[in-house]
């Protein structure tokens, strides 16, 4: 057919496919911006509150965190103390939970999920989709004294330096849109974050001892409705993608990629880390790449449900999932996994602070930031902060 000459048949076929154009501009999806060279170079590194002894932010989780334990409510604590004074815009809530042990001896355990997100202003619950960071905050109750640096108290720490890292940009963003008289509305993106509870197991792995939070939110989530007539039906459903982190924090992590339909995510990050690397902003030495999979294409990641972590109760039910972990055939998980070396003498902390960089790249990407972030931040460089005002900080959160 020449593109000169078209009938009515092939005249139809053109209105197809331009109402079929028009519908997909309507449906909220995934928008995704890359960031340029001089954004990536100056966001921010964690430096003093990182500290493994004194740091502010990093520091409180580095205690044994058992469900129904003095140190488990300690570590909620900061975190719900970090959002109401770091990131005041932020909306908390508390998913509560009990449930039955094999050591709890027929006594219930409390567990509680930790969720703080952000929407653009003046939009409604339902109207938005968020990008979800997850970790797990629990820790495991054998062997005694276990600290699960890597599992998952780094985490918990780089998702809180991200989002701190992208907040005034977010303000800076939609205030600027809403000062062009464009309609929030339209601007589908708002962000979460969710520390699970209870992802260990008590005795052994099984279905039932393991993953308390995530299979109680999940389950709480996909039965809840969001008002009549929202975009999204259920909270559920609000979630855009649901990105797990677990074990992560030594060295030379190998990031595979588990679902095609979220490949390119993986893919964005593994050219997040390749152009950080590039410009000297990570600080690890690592020979290869994290991410193993990236030169993949999608139809050649295997969907394997061999990890047994937080997102299989949400996956079950559709939710779109990014699982970073540090797994590699033959190498299996990081060598401290599940003994008492996960402490935090053990992690690699350029490591760890590189993640953090990581992962305010990729979030600022997925909220489209470029041209919002700066060197101003509520971030302060280590260069920026006289050792009083570190103290100060760090007694501000001294539990
Ligand atoms: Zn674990």
């Amino acid at each position: 057919m020449s593109t000169a000459y078209c009938d009515l048949r092939c005249l139809r076929g053109h209105f197809l496919y331009l109402y079929l154009g028009l519908l997909l501009l309507l449906i909220p999806g995934e928008a995704y911006e890359k960031l340029s060279e001089d954004t990536l170079k100056a966001l921010p590194r964690p430096s003093q509150d990182f500290d493994i002894h004194t740091g502010a932010l990093f520091s409180p989780i580095l205690q044994p965190r058992v469900p129904g334990t003095p140190g488990h409510t300690a570590v909620l604590e900061h975190f719900a103390t970090f959002f109401r004074t770091t990131l005041p815009e932020w909306q908390i809530d508390f998913q509560n939970s009990t449930s039955k042990t094999p050591v709890s001896h027929g006594k219930d355990v409390p567990f509680v999920n930790f969720i703080a997100y952000r929407d653009p202003p003046g939009t409604a619950k339902g109207d938005v989709g968020r990008l979800t960071l997850v970790a797990h905050y629990d820790s495991k109750l054998e062997p005694e004294g276990f600290i699960g640096a890597i599992d998952s108290a780094a985490p918990c720490a780089m998702i809180m330096h991200a989002m701190r890292s992208i907040d005034s940009a977010l303000d800076k963003k939609w205030a600027a849109m809403e000062a062009e008289g464009m309609d929030l509305l339209d601007e589908h993106h708002g962000i979460q974050v969710l520390f699970l509870d209870g992802e260990e197991a008590f005795k052994e792995w099984t279905s039932t001892d393991s993953l308390y939070g995530a299979r109680s939110l999940a389950e709480h989530w996909e039965t809840q409705m969001n008002p009549a007539m929202s975009t999204f039906k259920t909270p559920l459903s609000s979630i855009s993608l649901f990105v797990l982190l677990d074990l992560l924090g030594a060295k030379s992590p190998n990031i595979q990629s588990y679902y095609p339909t979220t490949h390119w995510a993986y893919q964005s990050l593994g050219a997040l880390e390749k152009r950080l690397r590039s410009l000297g902003h990570l600080k690890s030495t690592s020979t290869d790449p994290w991410f193993i999979d990236t030169s993949k294409d999608s139809h050649q990641v295997m969907a394997f449900g061999g990890i047994q972590d937080d997102h299989l109760p949400f996956l079950a039910r559709g939710v779109e999932i990014l699982h970073l972990i540090d797994f590699a055939p033959f190498k299996g998980f990081p060598s401290v996994w599940h003994t008492a070396d996960d402490d935090a003498e053990h992690l690699d902390m350029d490591t760890v602070k590189d993640w953090s960089v990581l992962m305010t790249a990729f979030a600022a990407e997925w909220m489209e930031l470029d041209g919002f972030l700066d060197h101003g931040d509520k971030v302060r460089r280590e260069e920026d902060l006289d050792e009083s005002e570190a103290i100060r900080l760090n007694k501000k959160t001294e539990l």
